[in-house]
C-alpha cells in the first residue's frame, strides 16, 4: 500500500461526494467502507437472520465478494457480480448495515476485507473507524461534519432523487438512531480524534470543502515522495561505496 487517506464521519456529512471528488481530481482509489457493511446487511436480510445470529453473520461477512466498479458515469457495487448499487441505498439496508457492524466479530472481518480490497493501491478510504482502526498509519486523516439538519435535509433530498418513498420526519428520527449507534460501539465506534483535520460541511459547499483538503493531501503527497527519493538516493549511493567482503580478501596478493 502506498498513499492512505483515511476519511471519518457521521452519515450524510458529504464525506461520500468529497472522497469522489478528490479520487477523481488526485488520481485515487475509492473505498467506501459503509458500502461494504451495507453489502453485508443485504445478505443477512435476503438469508433472513435474525440480528442476534452472529455465528452466521460473521461466516457471511468471511464470504463477502464485493468489487467496486466505475461504469464510466458511476462508481457502482457488485455482490458477488450482481450490480446492487440502487438495492443498497435503501433506508431498511442503511439501518440493517449499522446494526452488523455492532458485532465485534463483524468488524474483526470486515477490517480485514477492506485491508485486502487497498492492498497495493493508493487509496482514500471513507466511513466511520478509517483513521482509528482499519488505516491507524494513513498519510492524512480527516473528520468530516456538519450539523444534523442539514445532514438530514441531504439525506431526504437524496431519498427524494432516487425515488424512494419517506417523509423528512422519518429521515431525521433514522439518522439521530443511526449517530447514537455509531458512537456507542463496542470497537470500531465513529469519534473525532487530535489527529485528524476537522472539516464542518454545514455551511460550506463541496467545492470549498474540496479544494481546502486538497491542498493539505498534496501537501502529504510531495513529502512523501520527496522522502522515498531521498531514501532511494541514499540507498544507491551506500550499495555503490560498500566496502569489499571478506570473500574478496586475496592474503597471496599482501
Ligand atoms: O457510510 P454509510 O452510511 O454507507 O454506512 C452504513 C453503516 O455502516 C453506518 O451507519 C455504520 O453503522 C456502518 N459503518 C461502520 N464502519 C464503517 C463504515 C460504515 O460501522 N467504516
Amino acid at each position: 500500500m502506498n498513499f492512505v487517506v483515511a476519511i471519518d464521519g457521521p452519515a450524510a456529512s458529504g464525506k461520500g461526494t468529497i472522497t469522489r471528488r478528490l479520487a477523481d481530481e488526485l488520481g485515487l482509489t475509492v473505498l467506501p467502507t459503509g458500502d461494504t457493511y451495507r453489502c453485508l446487511a443485504l445478505e443477512v436480510l435476503r438469508n433472513g437472520y435474525g440480528i442476534d445470529q452472529i455465528y452466521e453473520i460473521t461466516e457471511l461477512a468471511r464470504q463477502l465478494d464485493i468489487q467496486f466498479r466505475n461504469d464510466g458515469e458511476k462508481e457502482c457495487v457488485f455482490l458477488d457480480g450482481k450490480d446492487v448499487s440502487d438495492e443498497i441505498r435503501e433506508p431498511a439496508v442503511a439501518k440493517v448495515g449499522s446494526m452488523v457492524s455492532s458485532i465485534v466479530k463483524v468488524r474483526e472481518q470486515m477490517t480485514l476485507l477492506q485491508r485486502r480490497m487497498a492492498e497495493g493501491k493508493n487509496i482514500i478510504a471513507e466511513g466511520r473507524d478509517m483513521g482509528t482502526v482499519v488505516f491507524p498509519n494513513a498519510d492524512v486523516k480527516l473528520y468530516i461534519d456538519a450539523s444534523e439538519e442539514v445532514r438530514a435535509q441531504r439525506r431526504y433530498k437524496e431519498y427524494v432523487s432516487q425515488g424512494i418513498d419517506i417523509t423528512y420526519e422519518k429521515v431525521l428520527k433514522d439518522l439521530q438512531w443511526r449517530d447514537n449507534n455509531d458512537k456507542h460501539k463496542e470497537v470500531g465506534s465513529l469519534k473525532r480524534t487530535e489527529d485528524a483535520m476537522y472539516v464542518d460541511t454545514t455551511e460550506m459547499t463541496i467545492d470549498e470543502a474540496v479544494e481546502k483538503i486538497k491542498s493539505k493531501i498534496i501537501t502529504k503527497m510531495k513529502h512523501k515522495n520527496e522522502k522515498k527519493e531521498k531514501s532511494t538516493k541514499l540507498n544507491n549511493e551506500t550499495t555503490r561505496e560498500k566496502p569489499a567482503k571478506m570473500d574478496d580478501y586475496d592474503p597471496i596478493d599482501m
